[in-house]
């Protein structure tokens, strides 16, 4: 099978990865490792919704020279000598994310989704002030109210929640809420919810109480880039992106903002939250930009989402319960309570053989936080494999199977194959 030059260009690591001679002779425990872990991918699914496979080509900029660069500050104002190409490559990224998410102005530097969340509250809000988020029993991220985490810790955190007979935003709520609490800012955005939020709702009701909107956009930064989903940006004052899930690029953080907020969100990533940036990081980002704005990126993301929808529906199909009885994006979450079974249990079940999903709480679920109701599953690194909606219909078909108790080591080998199948292009194999 021959590739196209652009697949090539989105081609991922797989299997096939070998340690170089260099790490080899200088360290064979921790070759071992990473080759048991290339061998671990290889005989298995990774449908965890928020790991995806960063492409070759962002790998090869991860470990070139700019991870030995200091360059804190920001283009034309650092704190260290040496900084051209730095300074070139952090302009590049900037450019390119602005022009993908068609954004005033984008900060590369954060380190991770949730690094960005803090620079975020650290732009627009003091200790204290009053926020309101989807609270994490219905799918909000620890950072956006976890009294384990920043945000519930030193803010006011009001938590929004979905509706019992759709599973559906409540939105009449959050205004509610808005109007009793009046919070300093809003956020938008989930981990596990696989519908698309009404961003321009979320923005008419933070008008109404003059607070910020914070769009929380992690998930689903790579179907914002390729236009699989509605943007964000338009709407929001501040987007919280990731670069590493449905994006494809290296693991790390985003902040796009408007124009008004630029100076006050650079500073709260540096010097406030953080020191030097990763340069190398900055330019595997700089290539993820500009491989998110290819046709062959779009067909990945509308195949995550097709895949999505496919592996939804078998899953019904198999006594699973769909949260919101579908999805739009990559994301499905599912109840397996009406299967007889809690969301740990599908988790060790599917694992055997090899299809890695996570368990997952489910808004309402009367399980312990520890067991859960729920499996939520992602399809980005399935896509970025080649599998499209069949592939997953039938891997929704080997976890139906799995969960009504089907010997694992038959579903092992169907994953095996399916895992090592030749790609069909945008995304396909690895060599
Ligand atoms: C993934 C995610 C985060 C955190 O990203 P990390 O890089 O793991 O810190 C925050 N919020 C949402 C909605 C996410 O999906």
């Amino acid at each position: 099978m021959t590739l196209t030059d652009a697949a090539h260009r989105l081609a991922a690591h797989r299997h096939a990865w070998q340690p170089s001679t260099a790490l080899s002779a200088a360290d064979p425990e921790v070759a071992d490792l990473l080759s048991a872990e290339a061998e671990r991918r290889a005989g298995s699914l990774q449908l965890l919704a928020g790991e995806n496979l960063a492409t070759e080509a962002v790998l090869a900029a991860l470990a070139g020279p700019l991870v030995d660069k200091y360059a804190e500050g920001y283009p034309g104002h650092r704190h260290h000598t040496g900084c051209a190409v730095a300074d070139a490559t952090e302009l590049l990224a900037i450019s390119r994310a602005r022009a993908l998410f068609a954004a005033d102005h984008a900060n590369v530097q954060p380190r991770s989704g949730t690094s960005a969340m803090l620079a975020a509250f650290a732009a627009l809000l003091r200790p204290g002030d009053t926020v309101l988020a989807m609270s994490l029993e219905h799918g909000g991220h620890l950072s956006c109210g976890s009294r384990a985490n920043f945000s519930g810790r030193w803010f006011d955190v009001i938590g929004y929640g979905v509706r019992e007979q759709d599973g559906l935003i409540d939105l009449d709520q959050v205004r509610e809420l808005a109007r009793t609490h009046r919070p300093k800012a809003i956020i938008a955005g989930s981990i596990s919810y696989p519908r698309h939020p009404d961003w321009a709702a979320f923005r008419e009701i933070a008008d109404e109480v003059d607070a910020y909107l914070v769009a929380t956009a992690a998930q689903i930064t790579g179907l914002v880039a390729a236009g699989a989903a509605p943007s964000p940006v338009p709407y929001a004052d501040v987007v919280v992106a990731a670069t590493h899930k449905m994006l494809r690029g290296p693991r790390g953080g985003l902040l796009l903002c408007t124009g008004e907020l630029a100076e006050r969100v650079d500073r709260a990533v540096f010097p406030f939250t953080q020191g030097g940036a990763a340069m190398n990081e900055v330019a595997a980002k700089a290539v993820a930009f500009a491989q998110a704005a290819t046709p062959e990126f779009g067909a990945y993301a509308r195949r995550a989402v097709d895949g999505a929808r496919a592996l939804a529906a078998a899953l019904e199909r198999a006594g699973a319960r769909p949260l919101t009885g579908g999805t739009d994006t990559h994301l499905v979450t599912a109840d397996v309570g009406p299967l007889g079974l809690t969301g740990a249990q599908a988790e060790r079940m599917c694992a055997a053989a090899g299809l890695l999903l996570g368990k997952c709480a489910v808004p309402f679920d009367p399980a312990p936080a520890a067991e859960t109701s729920g499996i939520r599953l992602g399809t980005g690194a399935c896509a970025a494999l080649g599998l499209g909606p069949e592939q997953l219909a039938e891997v929704g078909e080997l976890i139906g199977g799995l969960l009504s108790g089907g010997a694992p080591a038959t579903a092992a080998a169907r994953v095996r194959a399916l895992a090592q199948r030749p790609g069909n292009g945008g995304g396909g194999p690895g060599r």
